[in-house]
């Protein structure tokens, strides 16, 4: 087992376009998660292979916890998952929320990059998605991790959103390039049910760039961090040089990982696992079983090649022949040549002797090429 996704989530507040697992922190019980999640790894870990070479804590928002919480998180994950194997440990971090205690803590445990959720640099934007932090208070963090010792910083930002304009999108690269982040991670705002967006969207409320627009949008993202010294190595994941998310790597690699927490996923033993969810009933099945699993999907290996494509095509280097063939002891040519020419003909898949990958065209048709290799 290589990664270990520990989720965390509760959220200070709800954003409008927000499906994630997530909940309202206030009266939550925070510290019976925490005890819970400590069970939950313990025998997981028993049972399993749990060399860790990358840790990721999203959520919701780990920074979302008091002080006091983050540390015991902290010291949880440390006495279970740090061990002389581990490459990279991230924390998912909203500015609102960080501080600089936050920020000694995490670099005395080990934490070695910080994903910052930005979204945008408008503060006008930021209200209208429902964010509560400004620009200043991402200035201010911002340099406050570099104080603190982070040199692998991601920031998210998002395109796409209602009201925002090509011009408001390039300003928000412009200053993101002053903070000269390690990492980005840009994605296009999906309207998903039961948020606070699609209700609006209903109603003829929600004002979003056209289709078009939005292609333009991600045109001009890429060609603006390209032009900046940024590696677009996934769909929507940009990174200087040696800094691409190993985490997320895995997961585009079709590796396997453990997947900590209330609904959280992991791929374990051949098996796609899902936990228990909502938080209560995580707590309470943790509390009697030790565990927190509710389903297991035994892969095929049908699916997994499946999934070895559709997730591989994500990363611009595309899928490695070598690496199928040792994975499957078969040529990907053998198995999907039609799909492949076609797609070739079409101008979405690139091939040569050594790999298949997306063309410039393809990453904007990620899924017409996806979908291809799907029963
Ligand atoms: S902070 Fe993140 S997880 Fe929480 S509501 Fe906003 S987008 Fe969702």
């Amino acid at each position: 087992m290589k990664g270990a996704y520990v989720h965390i989530p509760f959220c200070e507040h709800i954003c409008y376009y927000c499906d994630f697992n997530k909940v309202f922190i206030e009266k939550q019980p925070v510290d019976d998660y925490l005890n819970a999640l400590e069970k939950e790894i313990i025998e997981g870990l028993s049972e399993n292979d749990s060399r860790i070479e990358t840790i990721f804590i999203g959520g919701g928002t780990p920074t979302a916890l008091d002080n006091k919480q983050f540390h015991k998180l902290l010291q949880i994950i440390e006495r279970h998952l740090v061990a002389s194997e581990l490459k990279e440990y991230t924390i998912e971090a909203n500015p609102e929320n960080l501080n600089e205690t936050k920020l000694k803590l995490m670099r005395s445990y080990g934490v070695t990059r910080l994903s910052l959720g930005v979204q945008a640099f408008q503060n006008d934007l930021l209200k209208e998605i429902g964010r509560p932090h400004s620009r200043t208070d991402v200035f201010d963090i911002f340099q406050k991790a570099r104080q603190a010792g982070f040199n692998n910083i991601s920031i998210d930002l998002m395109f796409g959103l209602p009201n925002q304009t090509e011009k408001m999108l390039k300003e928000s690269i412009d200053i993101a390039m002053t903070l000269q982040p390690e990492h980005i991670s840009i994605y296009s705002l999906q309207v998903e049910p039961k948020t606070i967006f699609y209700n609006r969207m209903k109603k003829g409320k929600l004002h979003l760039p056209g289709q078009d627009i939005e292609a333009e949008m991600f045109e001009l993202v890429i060609s603006e961090l390209e032009k900046n010294g940024y590696t677009h190595y996934e769909i929507s994941n940009f990174a200087k040089n040696g800094f691409e998310s190993r985490h997320n790597l895995l997961y585009w690699n079709n590796e396997q990982y453990f997947g900590f927490g209330a609904g959280s996923h992991g791929y374990v033993k051949d098996n796609r696992v899902v936990n228990a969810g909502p938080i209560k009933n995580y707590i309470k099945l943790v509390e009697d079983t030790g565990r927190a699993q509710t389903a297991a999907h035994p892969v095929t290996r049908k699916e997994k090649i499946e999934e070895e494509l559709f997730l591989g095509l994500r990363k611009l280097s595309g899928v490695q022949k070598k690496r199928f063939y040792e994975k499957f002891q078969c040529q990907i040519e053998d198995l999907y040549s039609e799909e492949i020419k076609r797609l070739v003909e079409q101008g979405l898949l690139y091939e040569d002797e050594d790999k298949i990958a997306l063309t410039r065209q393809g990453v904007f048709l990620g899924n017409d090429v996806f979908e291809a290799f799907l029963a």
